[in-house]
């Protein structure tokens, strides 16, 4: 699995260019596409095209090839294969023949704007391709969301706007996102702040929405916020305690307010341990 630039040609690895040489058959997400870099290398290894959707006779080629003592790389039209791309059917079944697959790392889009957006990055969901269609994607979001660590999306040019729109719905005005456009490319631009913020850039130029994309989301809320949140929480478990238990008006009031149920359950025994003194 050879990992290939996502813009800039100077990304390519040596191992990548050595292995891409040295192997007697390329499987390319796009042939046409893929020649273009190749050539750039003086690579001319036979290629095949290959797709997870592909009939699975690309699959019998490549697996017979390589019982047969030969070798193969898989290469997509850029980054690392099978994330957002083609592969898994690929490894999947080459894996179960008791082939061994090797990567050769190299550029992929998540990290490379993971690592400058300067969110969380301890722990992070990458989600990729959200849906298409506004009311599936809010859900998706929402799910999403549960999670509450860095969100990692690709999205093409003409949804930005509109998936970004979508995640202020979901997460609210104030979240913090981060856009990464055309990374490593001649145009490749940033923009880090509220959702509202990086909509209004968006917003003020059209060629703010050309090229790739991808989007980081804020999992967590902000401190203040959860305080806020938490506060608002707590108001709410002591009305409902003139009437229900404890432990009801905190299920009730976590399922109200979205705050998580433990987290409310020690708080809310701290507030009255507090009132009893
Ligand atoms: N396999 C690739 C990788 O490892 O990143 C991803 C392939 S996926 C089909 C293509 C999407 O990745 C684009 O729509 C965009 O969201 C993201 N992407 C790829 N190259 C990018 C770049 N140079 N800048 C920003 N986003 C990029």
């Amino acid at each position: 699995m050879v990992a290939t630039p996502i813009g800039n040609l100077a990304d390519m690895s040596e191992r990548a260019i050595a292995t891409l040489r040295s192997v007697t058959l390329i499987a390319a997400e796009d042939t046409r596409h893929s020649k273009t870099l190749l050539q750039n290398y003086q690579i001319d290894s036979r290629m095949l095209a290959y797709h997870d959707h592909s009939d699975s006779r690309a699959v019998e080629v490549l697996l017979t090839h390589l019982q047969s003592g030969e070798s193969a790389a898989l290469i997509s039209d850029a980054g690392t294969p099978l994330i957002s791309d083609p592969g898994y059917k690929l490894v999947r079944a080459a894996r179960e023949a008791g082939i061994e697959v090797f990567p050769v790392p190299g550029p992929s889009a998540v990290t490379a704007a993971l690592s400058v957006a300067g969110l969380p990055s301890d722990r992070f969901l990458f989600a990729g391709f959200l849906p298409a269609k506004s009311a599936a994607r809010q859900q998706t979001l929402r799910e999403l969301k549960e999670h509450q660590c860095t969100l990692v999306l690709y999205e093409s040019p003409h949804r930005i706007v509109a998936s970004v729109s979508d995640i202020a719905t979901v997460f609210g005005d104030s979240q913090e996102v981060f856009l990464a456009r055309e990374i490593s490319k001649k145009f490749e631009a940033h923009c880090l702040g509220t959702v509202s913020d990086c909509l209004a850039w968006l917003e003020s130029d059209s060629n703010n929405q050309r090229g790739e994309f991808v989007v980081l989301v804020r999992g967590d809320v902000a401190e203040g916020q959860q305080e806020q949140e938490l506060a608002a929480a707590l108001q709410t478990v002591r009305v409902l305690r003139e009437e229900l238990s404890l432990k009801k008006a905190v299920a009730l009031a976590s399922r109200l307010t979205g705050v998580r149920k433990n987290l409310l359950y020690d708080a809310a025994l701290t507030q009255e341990a507090e009132q009893g003194e």
